[in-house]
């Protein structure tokens, strides 16, 4: 059915179609949520139905509707069976006729536990919208009632949706993208509320491990006040945590006022562990502004079918993480020096990864969708993440800004204008206004800024950056350094596989090959875990022979060890700062 069918049926004063969605799992470990869609008031001939192939916060096409089976649509009254077809791999047509009220039945199988698919099993079930519901063309904008039927009596039903008042397990959703953007869980987890400024919140907590909510909850209501503080306000009524614990898992995906967070269950004793898990949530939920209410143009209207490119992600995602390393320190979870460990951190991963001289940054946003989630073993020797880039860069806005102003602006300015200008209207941005909007708060002209290290590959000017805050880039070497080869290798079955071959590296150099099984140094067998050790026992620049199966066939390889590389990164402060630079440096972070 067509947009203008509908428009036309609503001006011969039909009632609009209404929509229920009923979510069953009487047998949960089957796997299946067994789901039913009522359409009431129906008055086409032909009923449209299509499964999203996507959901947004997640840039890859994931083909939600191979999940589906079952497929079934009977009227309501007379429980007569309608034909039906599929017209593509998302796309069913239903043959409704005179058929005003209809049900339309289907499976849908969930065994996939990350924050962005289903799950269904014996302790509980999960699921986004747009992996679990169709939408039908032309009525987005409708409002839908969702009816949970859980398998018995004691398992609960969180979600973001507003309950509808003396229902039992029956919510709405104002119109399709709000039922996508609403996940559900369903079972017996644990639910903590808590209010912060005035207003609910809630984490759902599913699993066990060593959590202790009452410490989550109060580090939890630090970050969103100093998040609130930033952004002048809270705009949701109510907010919801889902929290998945699970063995050694780690993601996040953002909605407007909930967040679905996955993360090991043993990772909250361990303090650096446990801030990292506090960067998850401070990084999910800055994106309740950035990006899900302050989004790119290409994404200000979801097109569910097929992939939207943008090449600003490296400012929803990559500026959002920064901030997650920024936002636990103003709340006082972490001090200034832990910021900047953290942050030499990062700045290693970043020069360690070749991909960073192949790959823009603007281009690495706009190829996220067959890039960044389809690793293989020459990623990181092609392409660099715009979340970890975008951070650096951001990093670099940042004290350009603060610099320039004598930190009486910064990328807090840039933040606040871009909520004014375009967040609380939900109206997209384009490149060219979010380079406006940081060139007016930083009062300069960014041009060769952003040619450079947005829409090029130079390198990222570190020190030219810290220099002004007293701070420089030092490259650590340890003392028994280890000569240069280039391979990273890891124990398979007990066989060495080499996962990757550095571009450039000795061992690229003379044509070792990712996937090569590597058997010895100097004739004498070695394994992931001593070849380092190995190594050391040998000098720069003296030639060693590698010996590996490459393809079933016997290779060896002289290759000639480079200098050692810097084991790390950090961040340092320089001798003798001025109280120029000492000033500047309070002004960012506070106390060192
Ligand atoms: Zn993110």
């Amino acid at each position: 059915m067509t947009k203008s069918t509908i428009t036309e049926s609503k001006k011969l004063n039909y009632p609009a179609p209404s929509l229920t969605y009923f979510v069953k799992m009487p047998h949960p470990n089957s796997h299946l949520f067994e789901v039913g869609l009522q359409i009431e008031y129906w008055s086409n001939p032909i009923l449209d139905l299509k499964m999203p192939v996507w959901t947004p916060g997640s840039y890859l096409v994931r083909e939600y509707a191979r999940h589906i089976q079952d497929f079934k649509a009977i009227s309501k009254d007379k429980q007569t069976k309608l034909l039906s077809q599929k017209v593509s791999k998302n796309h069913w047509q239903v043959e409704t006729k005179e058929v005003d009220n209809l049900l339309i039945t289907y499976r849908v199988y969930a065994n996939e536990l990350t924050v962005r698919t289903n799950h269904l099993d014996d302790t509980h079930g999960y699921f986004n919208g747009a992996a679990l519901f169709y939408y039908i063309p032309g009525l987005e904008a409708t409002p839908i009632t969702v009816e949970i039927i859980p398998p018995n009596s004691t398992w609960k039903v969180s979600t973001a949706l507003p309950a509808i008042p003396e229902k039992v397990n029956q919510f709405y959703a104002k119109d399709f993208d709000t039922l996508v953007d609403s996940p559900f869980e369903i079972g017996n987890h644990g639910i903590y509320s808590f209010e912060v400024l005035g207003k609910p919140h809630q984490y759902a907590i599913w699993g066990t491990g060593n959590i202790q909510p009452k410490k989550v909850i109060e580090d939890t209501k630090k970050i969103i006040e100093t998040e609130a503080k930033l952004f002048n306000g809270l705009p949701y009524d109510d907010y919801l945590f889902i929290l998945h614990l699970t063995q050694n898992n780690f993601g996040g995906l953002e909605h407007k006022n909930s967040c679905s967070l996955i993360y090991s269950r043993f990772y909250f004793r361990d303090t650096d562990k446990y801030n990292r898990f506090l960067q998850l949530v401070a990084h999910e939920f800055f994106h309740l502004w950035n990006i899900k209410r302050i989004r790119p143009k290409a994404l200000e209207t979801f097109d569910y079918e097929q992939e939207n490119y943008t090449p600003s992600l490296w400012f929803s995602e990559g500026t959002t993480s920064y901030y997650d390393m920024v936002i636990p320190m103003r709340a006082g979870i972490y001090n200034a020096q832990k910021f900047l460990e953290i942050l030499g951190k990062e700045i290693t991963r970043f020069l360690s990864i070749p991909g960073r001289k192949v790959q823009p940054l603007s281009e690495s946003s706009f190829d996220a969708w067959i890039k960044l989630y389809r690793r293989d073993n020459n990623s990181d020797n092609c392409q660099i993440s715009y979340y970890l880039k975008g951070e650096l860069v951001s990093l670099l806005l940042d004290l350009l800004i603060r610099a320039k102003h004598e930190n009486k602006r910064s990328l807090d300015n840039v933040m606040v204008q871009m909520w004014e200008q375009f967040g609380k209207s939900e109206t997209g941005f384009t490149p060219h206004q979010l380079q406006r909007v940081i060139e007016s708060v930083a009062d300069m002209d960014l041009q060769s800024f952003f040619n450079l290290y947005v829409d090029s590959t130079e390198e990222l000017p570190f020190n030219k950056y810290l220099n002004p805050f007293g701070l420089q880039l030092k490259a650590i070497m340890d003392d028994d350094s280890v000569p240069h080869l280039g391979i990273k290798v890891q124990s398979e079955n007990n066989k060495q596989i080499i996962k990757f071959v550095e571009k450039g590296s000795p061992a690229f150099v003379e044509g070792i090959d990712p996937e090569d099984e590597l058997l010895a140094i100097n004739g004498i067998r070695v394994t992931a875990d001593d070849l380092n050790q190995r190594l050391k026992d040998h000098q720069a620049d003296e030639i060693v022979s590698v010996t590996v199966f490459h393809q079933d066939e016997l290779k060896t390889f002289s290759v000639t060890l480079g200098k050692p590389q810097p084991s790390r990164y950090e961040v340092v402060q320089i001798d003798n700062p001025s109280p120029r630079q000492q000033e500047n440096l309070k002004g960012w972070l506070g106390k060192i």
